[in-house]
């Protein structure tokens, strides 16, 4: 294995590039680490960004420790699902031991000192660097000249002279960086983007996290998939997936688990759907999940709306006649009403002493 002086946190995005490269630039030998999950990352980039950006880049896919992370996140979410604290907290905790295994002594990230709102203030780089155990290895390139010499400055494993002393939200030394000195031929975005900041999949999201019991990081590459459904009935809830096209439905398939039901309409086109442990449903509910996926094959059923649904399960395949009907019940609830339980659950969070009270009061 070839010396590795530097691990270097990547995203894709264009400061985390000008990090990496600011370091090779004085010749050390930079290992980026492209970090997966179901929420964000993109490893099929990689050979593309290799070569476009001169840098040596490996995945590190966080899976199910991601999730678990994203079902109680100590410092909270952001504005969406988003739980950023937390998030870089792990990050920099699994690069650190990665750097540890390679005997390396540098962490790069390139974060830029008052460019987010929360989660790059400098309280808050500071929260996050004593909790992940970074203190000692955690650089930050792109703004190191305005934060204190690191020790890897000060024992010369590191030029302070040749880091930068970006701050703030403009981008205009990082675009002359780019362009000017290191002749980037595409610029990316700011970030490589992540699913947990947008309200249409945190949607899909709440509903694993709340729902499901112990979520692992498969389910979430299940909620990503197609169309997502709910239905509650009594203290159960029914999770439903179906395919929107071709690719949906072959990915569905490809996520099936033993205990999972797959419904499909033989011989009309029709989207395949995925019924979250099906094998256990009753029948009247698989048969309002095949109302709900025969609905939205309407076009492909002509003057009838009625057809054979094949429920095929691990061991087992059933048949029933069901009839298009888009009212089932089997629905997914709106951001407002998420939103709303998610507030209501951070007042709780804050006001600990009000609970105890009112729980002792009893
Ligand atoms: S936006 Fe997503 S990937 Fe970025 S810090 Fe927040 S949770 Fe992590």
């Amino acid at each position: 294995m070839d010396r590795i002086d530097a691990i270097a946190l990547f995203s894709g995005g264009l400061d985390s590039i000008l990090a990496a490269r600011l370091l090779a630039d004085q010749g050390l030998n930079v290992l980026c680490l492209h970090m997966t999950s179901p929420f964000f990352g993109d490893a099929r980039q990689i050979p593309y960004w290799q070569n476009a950006y001169g840098l040596r880049i490996a995945q590190h896919d966080l899976g199910d420790a991601f999730v678990e992370l994203l079902r109680q996140p100590a410092h909270g979410f952001g504005k969406t699902l988003n739980p950023c604290v937390d998030c870089k907290i792990l990050l920099l905790q699994e690069a650190k031991k990665i750097m540890l295994a390679h005997g390396a002594k540098i962490l790069a990230t390139g974060e830029v000192i008052g460019q987010r709102p929360m989660s790059q203030r400098r309280d808050v780089l500071n929260t996050i660097m004593r909790e992940a155990d970074v203190k000692d290895c955690l650089l930050r390139p792109l703004s190191a000249q305005h934060l204190d010499v690191t020790p890897m400055e000060a024992a010369g494993l590191v030029d302070r002279e040749k880091l930068l002393a970006i701050q703030g939200r403009g981008r205009q030394e990082q675009l002359a960086l780019a362009q000017n000195r290191f002749h980037l031929a595409k610029i990316p975005s700011p970030s490589g983007g992540c699913k947990l900041t947008e309200r249409e999949n945190a949607r899909r999201y709440w509903m694993v996290l709340e729902h499901s019991n112990d979520p692992k990081a498969k389910d979430f590459d299940l909620a990503n998939t197609g169309r997502q459904f709910w239905l509650n009935v009594g203290e159960t809830f029914y999770w439903l997936s179906m395919g929107r096209n071709s690719r949906d439905n072959d990915a569905l398939r490809a996520l099936r688990s033993e205990e999972d039901a797959l419904i499909t309409f033989p011989g009309i086109p029709s989207p395949v759907a995925l019924a979250r442990y099906g094998s256990q449903w009753p029948d009247e509910i698989l048969k309002l999940a095949g109302q709900t996926t025969l609905s939205y094959a309407i076009k492909a059923l002509a003057n009838s709306s009625r057809a054979s649904m094949n429920v095929s399960c691990q061991s087992s395949s059933r048949s029933f006649v069901v009839e298009a009907n888009r009212q089932s019940g089997f629905s997914l609830p709106d951001w407002e009403t998420i939103h709303t339980t998610l507030k209501a659950r951070r007042r709780r969070q804050l006001a600990p002493e009000n609970e105890y009270r009112n729980t002792s009061s009893e």
